[in-house]
């Protein structure tokens, strides 16, 4: 008989560390959240003017926990506006409200979007043609299979799977930029923007801090952080890596100003079914969840878009390919990629912005044999 046994894991895959500052978030805030499942405001004032110099809150949103902060002048308004926003994409978004766009647009096979989803589709079939199909937002119908929809987790029959990634060839996809208006590629096809979602929530919310001048800002969306300037005294930001092979420890502190630091890594979804582990970010040339001795990537970039698109492709691409990819585009990311050996690999964008007391190697350009 077979015996399946779920594990999720919400706590933040990265948790923003705010060392020794005042009205920072903490992992521990994020929990506190996690088991009052309220949105949970705080917010700090200066005494004698009543002026409110930092806010942050707790959601509970696309089946996630989130914490925004802001600090200086117009936090409040930022961070109010900031939840709209997160709410507003939510609806917009998830496969699992039968009314969100994306679901009209899986039971019709087209349809007419606003300007939010199509640039993430648009966006996503760049990623498609640049990571040689290894992101690809038609992998809804594999999640299914897997169960990682409805939580009846099940291992799919492969001939099942081989029919299903047959028809995600993303290329017949036609999108019209004047009308927005989407066309799939086949009857079968439906999208799951669930891999990049929220690195482009947490960019708006850059814009939205932008646009109430605030004096600095971070958003953390189930461990994707961004962060907008710098800390409150003018530092860094110290946001601390999960360690995938010990999750009650970190394996190392990137210090970050106006950057999106994303992880991607099978160990925070998965079952195990008959002793074996399935994870659900799946690799779309065999159909079940990439397995290439990754056990997270975390990319840092000043695109929260991109930065979330790459995490998931670069962890389904594996270590060689990912660096290969990296040594193309250094210009517009650098990344942390850690091995279940728990050997760490740095790339040199990043190298005196990330302590770690592990095992690591820091990859240079045109050096990617290491
Ligand atoms: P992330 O945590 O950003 O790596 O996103 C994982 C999510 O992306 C999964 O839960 C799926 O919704 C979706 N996904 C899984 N495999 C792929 C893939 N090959 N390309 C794009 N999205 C994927
Ligand atoms: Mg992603």
């Amino acid at each position: 008989m077979k015996k399946i046994i779920v594990y999720i894991v919400v706590s933040a895959a990265v948790i923003s560390m705010c060392l020794g500052a005042a009205g920072c978030s903490t992992s521990t805030n994020v929990l506190a959240a996690q088991q009052s499942s309220e949105n949970a405001d705080s917010t700090e004032k200066d005494e004698a003017s009543g002026e409110v110099l930092s806010a942050s809150r707790d959601i509970f949103a696309m089946d996630t926990y989130m914490t925004v902060e802001a600090y200086g002048d117009h936090c409040q308004e930022a961070v109010d506006q900031a939840e709209e926003e997160i709410l507003r994409l939510d609806q917009m978004l998830s496969t699992g409200s039968i009314s969100s766009e994306i679901s009209k647009l899986n039971q019709d096979g087209y349809g007419t979007v606003s300007r939010d989803t199509f640039y993430l589709i648009q966006r996503s079939l760049e990623l498609y043609q640049e990571t040689d199909g290894a992101f690809n937002i038609a992998v809804y119908p594999v999640m299914r299979a897997w169960g990682f929809t409805d939580q009846n987790y099940k291992v799919p029959d492969e001939t099942e799977l081989k029919k299903l990634i047959s028809d995600m060839d993303l290329t017949g996809v036609v999108l019209d930029e004047k009308t927005y208006r989407v066309q799939l590629a086949n009857d079968e096809m439906e999208i799951d923007l669930g891999g990049i979602a929220k690195g482009y929530t947490s960019s708006r919310i850059m814009d939205i801090f932008k646009s109430c001048k605030v004096e600095s800002g971070m958003v953390s969306l189930g461990g994707n952080v961004q962060l907008y300037g710098a800390k409150a005294d003018g530092s860094s930001w110290r946001v601390a890596i999960e360690d995938p092979n010990n999750l009650s420890g970190y394996a190392g502190i990137l210090e970050a100003k106006n950057r999106a630091v994303i992880t991607s890594g099978g160990y925070e979804r998965y079952f195990e079914q008959d002793g074996k582990e399935y994870h659900h970010i799946i690799d779309p040339k065999t159909g079940y969840p990439a397995d290439n001795g990754l056990k997270s990537v975390t990319i840092v970039s000043a695109d929260g878009t991109l930065a979330d698109g790459l995490s998931t492709s670069l962890f389904i691409m594996g270590k060689d390919r990912a660096l290969e990819f990296w040594q193309a585009h250094s210009e517009e990311f650098d990344a942390v990629l850690i091995m279940e050996d728990g050997s760490i690999y740095i790339t040199e964008g990043i190298e005196n912005d990330f302590q770690t007391e592990q095992k690591s190697v820091i990859v240079r350009k045109e050096d990617s044999d290491e």
